[in-house]
């Protein structure tokens, strides 16, 4: 059975005090309170991962992640974080691949397949974004742009590894624009990467999979995107930086 999970995504903002106050907000916010997610995951600045983790240690269902990694487990690499590091600090997760990542600091897909292999070597789960520009949307080639940023950086992948994967589909033009993806759009997409997974994994593993939808997904539209039979949650930028937005999105499904 595949997990519903809502994952909040930081980026660059927050300072110290900042991130202390919502962790704190969100922890005393979620206590008690009924919802359906079977996990929720924080995605704060590296810098504030360390803390936020401790935070949620005594929270059911919460979970810490990175936004990134890199690809080697240690050396000379100045400003970078591996994870190893990750992973000493008692985070859960990392991002990879997100589009702003791979835009800004040029991650091609085959660097996060060795960004991916590293993370899981280390114990760490892996929550690999994927998303077309709006160009390739308007000339009808989302599908096979984000299955082959699929195959590219994960398809090398052994079972039992592909099992640590969550899949977040993020359109680039749906991303901090306000743009949201229509539920038809998104429920396209997700049962086409469902599809995809099945063909290399087998049905079952496919079935356990979770996608997540990530882009201006907001209080007022989680519920319509999470009620669609192939969207597993969401990726949270803008809607995760406020408490009560994003215990809203939490309790969506
Ligand atoms: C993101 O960056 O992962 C994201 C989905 O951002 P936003 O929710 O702000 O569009």
């Amino acid at each position: 059975m595949r997990k519903k999970i809502v994952a909040g995504n930081w980026k660059m903002n927050k300072n110290c005090d900042e991130a202390e106050e919502l962790v704190v907000q969100l922890v005393v916010g979620l206590k008690n309170l009924d919802h359906n997610t079977d996990e929720i995951v924080l995605c704060p600045p590296a810098l504030f991962l360390q803390d936020v983790t401790l935070k949620i240690s005594n929270s059911s269902k919460m979970y810490s992640s990175s936004q990134n990694c890199h690809t080697h487990e240690s050396g000379a690499y100045t400003g970078e974080i591996s994870a190893k590091m990750i992973k000493s600090v008692g985070a859960t997760y990392t991002l990879v691949g997100h589009s702003e990542r791979r835009m800004y600091n040029h991650e091609s897909d085959e660097m996060l397949a060795t960004k991916v292999n590293t993370a899981l070597a280390n114990g760490l789960k892996v929550i690999f974004c994927c998303g077309e520009s709006l160009d390739i949307r308007n000339s009808g080639n989302h599908v096979s742009f984000v299955t082959t940023q699929l195959q590219n950086s994960l398809f090398h992948l052994s079972d039992s590894d592909f099992k640590n994967i969550v899949i977040a589909y993020e359109p680039i033009w749906a991303i901090g624009t306000g743009v949201t993806a229509s539920t038809e759009q998104a429920q396209e997409m997700h049962a086409e990467i469902r599809k995809f997974l099945a063909s290399k994994y087998g049905q079952a593993i496919a079935d356990d999979t979770s996608i997540l939808y990530g882009g201006s997904c907001n209080p007022k539209n989680a519920k319509e995107l999470f009620s669609q039979t192939d969207v597993d949650g969401g990726l949270i930028g803008g809607a995760s930086l406020v408490a009560s937005d994003f215990i809203s999105i939490i309790q969506s499904f």
